[in-house]
């Protein structure tokens, strides 16, 4: 079979069946473009039609989730969990609670979360999940009952060896408290290891909440280090303000660079003496305060509503907020500025013609499911400490996540050398050696 053919068939077939879902499509594409040399190499993995398989997930949850509000008023919202691959190890992914989520968005998220996870070289299997509900301005009880009705359904897909959410965005150490205590009520076990990003006090790792924002610094300084550059003196731009932005403003910093500019949905801010981590997470995460009370607290600090963050002139840019934000008009202004690295702190935050535009100009690309993926990685190392009853400290936790960045980082550049790429390109190193460590394991356990 011809394996160009072949490819092209089953992107076809998959965007014939499900149509309304484009961000799925773009995370497909980007993917299966770069897989035929792995393909052709090894001719059992399309006898097998591993890649037909890999794009259909093996069980799609989609389910209604009543609560009532402060006035006593039913409200209901659509749930959704898509279990993606199994191959590795349990399904594992976050749950993300936003307005705009769809299946199409839970499945571009499951999809992408297969890859980062074999990437890491850790038993986990891809999944991802959430619900079209927007948490802002609602109470603390409100969250609650919305927390509960969701694991109300959702609990009988979970367990520890078959399905272990986290948070994502909107979902932090609050909901994911709410949503365990309802699972321990209902199962009548308490069944740590069935989600992750629990506080420290009761189950969770240290560093997981730094995880991702870290990690992506740490990707980033092995990115530099193959230019022989530092993190020391550069400028870097930062976009969102939520919990990948804030540990990733805070790690670059720590390690000598100037973070200029962070944003959030309304707008961006500019502190032209390097923004203070520690305002920042005081005024985000203490106070749940919005950017500009961040401006005001600051002499050379401002909030500007209008252009984006990526405007703000920089050596480092790393977007850190949502899918699609970075489009190839403000990847042009990065590259006119000069930009030299790009990571993705979030999931497919650079639209395909912005990675494109970063390529044709040689700046370092460091995409989402290698960048971002000491998140799941530290989960997976919670999971472990749940499993043994143990509690590592902070040191040791941060430690083993600083390796297993290093070790992502090697085995893009090396994948994507022995497989005829650039060892810089890591788009197409991440995606090669995602893919062939799950196709193995699907061809070892037979057609399921
Ligand atoms: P948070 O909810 O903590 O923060 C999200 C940030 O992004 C906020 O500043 C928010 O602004 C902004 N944002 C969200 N949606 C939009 C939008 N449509 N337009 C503009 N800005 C937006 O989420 P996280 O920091 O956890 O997640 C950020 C990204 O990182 C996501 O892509 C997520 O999938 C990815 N990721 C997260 C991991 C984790 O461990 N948390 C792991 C790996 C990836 P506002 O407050 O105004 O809405």
């Amino acid at each position: 079979m011809d394996v160009t053919e072949h490819v092209e068939s089953v992107y076809a077939e998959l965007r014939r069946r499900d149509p309304g879902e484009s961000e799925f499509h773009q995370a497909a594409a980007e993917v299966l473009h770069d897989l035929e040399p792995a393909l052709r190499k090894h001719p059992e993995y399309v006898d097998a039609r591993i890649v037909e398989r890999l794009c259909e997930p093996e069980r799609q949850l989609v389910f209604r989730i009543p609560w009532t509000d402060d006035r006593g008023e039913v409200r209901v919202n659509r749930g959704f969990r898509v279990e993606f691959s199994s191959a590795l190890g349990p399904y594992k992914g976050g749950l993300r609670f936003h307005p705009s989520v769809d299946l199409g968005t839970v499945k571009f998220l499951g999809f992408e979360q297969i890859f980062k996870n074999a990437l890491t070289g850790m038993p986990l299997g891809g999944g991802k999940g959430g619900a079209d509900f927007d948490p802002k301005g609602k109470s603390d009880g409100e969250i609650m009952r919305f927390c509960q009705s969701f694991m109300t359904e959702l609990h009988r897909s979970l367990g520890e060896h078959t399905d272990v959410p986290a948070g994502d965005i909107g979902v932090g150490s609050r909901e994911i408290g709410y949503l365990f205590g309802q699972y321990k009520r209902i199962t009548n076990r308490h069944e740590a290891g069935t989600l992750t990003g629990k506080s420290v006090a009761w189950g969770g790792s240290h560093v997981r909440t730094e995880a991702t924002g870290y990690g992506v610094v740490y990707f980033l300084q092995e990115m530099l280090a193959t230019r022989g550059r530092s993190l020391e003196g550069q400028r870097v731009v930062v976009s969102g303000s939520g919990n990948v932005a804030i540990y990733a403003v805070e790690k670059a910093s720590a390690l000598g660079a100037t973070v200029l500019a962070c944003s959030d949905s309304v707008g961006y801010l500019v502190d032209e003496d390097g923004i203070d981590p520690e305002l920042l997470k005081e005024i985000r995460e203490v106070r749940g305060q919005r950017l500009p009370a961040y401006a005001e607290a600051r002499p050379n600090a401002r909030f500007v509503e209008s252009g984006s963050v990526f405007d703000v002139p920089c050596d480092v840019a790393l977007p850190c907020a949502t899918q699609n934000e970075l489009n190839r008009e403000h990847a042009l202004t990065l590259v006119k500025n000069e930009v030299f690295a790009v990571a993705e702190g979030a999931n497919m935050p650079c639209t395909a013609e912005a990675i494109e535009a970063f390529r044709e100009a040689g700046v370092l690309f460091g995409p989402g499911k290698a960048a971002n993926a000491g998140g799941v990685a530290t989960s997976a190392l919670e999971m472990q400490q749940n499993a043994s009853r143990e509690t590592w400290t902070f040191e040791r936790a941060e430690e083993r996540l600083a390796t297993i960045m290093r070790d992502v980082h090697a085995r893009c550049r090396a994948t994507a050398e022995s497989y005829g790429g650039a060892s810089h390109d890591y788009v197409f190193g991440a995606n090669i050696a995602g893919f062939l460590r799950t196709a193995d394991a699907m061809v070892a356990q037979g057609l399921v």
